[in-house]
């Protein structure tokens, strides 16, 4: 059997992959902070430990790979968007957890019925986080200082291993958030003090909150304690977060391994820079599927390219795989998978090459092998929601109608924060009346529609 190579952020060397235990096989990876609509950079890491994931039961078995990705749910950007909606914290993370759940699901992730997948919320793992940060002032690795406390990197010897630097060429690099009570200025947060109104937990240093980092560090401890086999992300995360959750978790636990194996996606990009909420360039996985691009689509394009290359989202790229999900489709209806493909097995080994197992997929098309060809399609996360494309397709949404729809929910939206609920109604019975509903939420109104309703199609009865 061909080995699983990857290669290991560590040291950036592909090398064989060897679990510490092939019958408990053990993948961390650092999940989203909700408060927001995932954009479709925030997808990509999820698409590819999905397919990692999916490697790694095939090889070991699928009740021996335990896959933990949490939801950051305490964080300041979240206590500022609650503010700003006038929504308590609480409905704010659910109902983005919600929306994350779905979209995922429409790319083929969905573990609501996956008994070795777990999604720890950090708001339930504060405790863990207490005691880990105790440890680490106990061992001298973190100090106290006007409510706050704070990791002492100068501490940590190995500190800045992972991406191969120094503490003063960071220093030098970063950002650096700079603080009177900082000993050093790469130091970074544990806990820190919350006002009455910020969500806190009561600790020996007061009411506070926890930092991002120990969220990891303690919950990948509680899932699977002090060596594990995989820690995965993008790579915009090796620092300062992964930095820092190894210091942590090392400083706590000095005779464990921590994570043995990182592996980290490249970024999307738009026009050549990283996609992001902060520089304002970036799409949800929602707005695409409200464009009747289907998550198969979008999926075939993530898996088209290396996860260690940046990608591009393209028109051209995207109109392609259009061509290809519908012909793949088309000639594997009513066929019965032979199973999945060795060779689309072997180039998943070779530190996870998704892009060549897309090509021995074409390759099988043009063979005629539609029965591998299913089989290594089905493996990969295609079609597994088999009328999705079908839906779309009778249903496709021109983009003018989608934009007159979308700029409709907007004045619909005006109206309702202004209490004209006359115009409000009127709109939302005017895009019934062709199959379009809405439902309400605190945030955003959402729509689906349905291709069966008789005027459905009929866009002019929008004007
Ligand atoms: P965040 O919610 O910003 O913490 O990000 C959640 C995940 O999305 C992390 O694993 C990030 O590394 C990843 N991520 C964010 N932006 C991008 C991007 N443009 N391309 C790929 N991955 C991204
Ligand atoms: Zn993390």
């Amino acid at each position: 059997m061909t080995a699983i190579t990857f290669t290991n952020s560590k040291n950036q060397q592909r090398c064989e992959f060897v679990p510490l235990n092939p019958g408990n096989v053990r993948l961390y990876v650092c999940g989203p902070t909700v408060y927001d609509r995932a954009h479709l950079g925030n997808a990509r890491p999820v698409v590819v430990f999905d397919v990692l994931y999916r490697l790694l039961k095939h090889v070991y078995g699928h009740e021996c790979v335990t896959y933990a990705r949490n939801i950051t749910d305490i964080d300041d950007k979240i206590i500022e968007r609650a503010a700003a909606l006038e929504i308590s914290i609480d409905r704010l993370t659910t109902m983005t957890t919600e929306w994350f759940h779905q979209d995922m699901a429409a790319l083929g992730v969905d573990y609501r019925d996956d008994p070795n997948f777990f999604e720890p919320r950090a708001t339930d793992f504060v405790a863990d986080m207490l005691s880990m940060i105790e440890q680490l002032v106990a061992k001298g690795h973190a100090y106290v200082a006007e409510g706050h406390v704070l990791f002492s990197v100068k501490s940590y010897s190995d500190y800045g291993a992972l991406s191969g630097r120094t503490v003063d060429e960071m220093i030098a690099g970063a950002r650096v958030e700079i603080a009177p009570y900082k000993r050093n200025p790469m130091d970074f947060v544990l806990w820190k003090p919350s006002t009455e109104e910020q969500p806190g937990w009561d600790s020996s240093w007061g009411r506070g909150r926890p930092g991002w980092h120990i969220e990891c560090s303690a919950m990948s401890y509680a899932f699977f304690g002090d060596s594990f086999d995989i820690h995965g992300g993008g790579g915009d995360l090796m620092f300062p977060h992964h930095e820092n959750e190894i210091a942590q978790s090392q400083c706590c636990h000095p005779n464990g391994e921590f994570a043995r194996y990182w592996l980290h996606n490249e970024m999307l990009r738009v026009d050549g820079k990283k996609m992001s909420k902060s520089l304002g360039n970036f799409f949800t996985v929602r707005d695409l599927l409200n464009q009747g691009i289907s998550g198969d689509e979008i999926r075939l394009v993530f898996m088209s390219t290396h996860y260690r290359k940046p990608m591009n989202w393209t028109e051209e790229k995207l109109e392609q795989a259009k061509v290809t999900v519908n012909k793949w489709r088309e000639l594997t209806a009513g066929v019965e998978s032979s199973g999945t493909p060795e060779t689309v097995l072997d180039a998943l080994k070779q530190d996870l090459n998704s892009s060549l197992a897309i090509t021995e997929l074409h390759q099988l098309a043009a063979k005629g092998d539609i029965e591998a060809l299913k089989g290594g399609a089905n493996f990969l996360g295609l079609f597994q929601t088999p009328d999705q494309k079908q839906k779309t397709a009778d249903a496709a949404i021109p983009i003018s109608a989608i934009n007159r729809i979308e700029s409709l929910i907007k004045q619909r939206t005006a109206a309702r924060s202004i209490s004209d609920y006359r115009l409000a109604d009127a709109i939302r019975d005017n895009l019934a009346s062709i199959g379009i509903t809405l439902t309400d939420d605190v945030v955003e109104s959402t729509w689906s529609y349905d291709p069966d309703h008789p005027n459905f199609g009929r866009w002019e009865l929008l004007d």
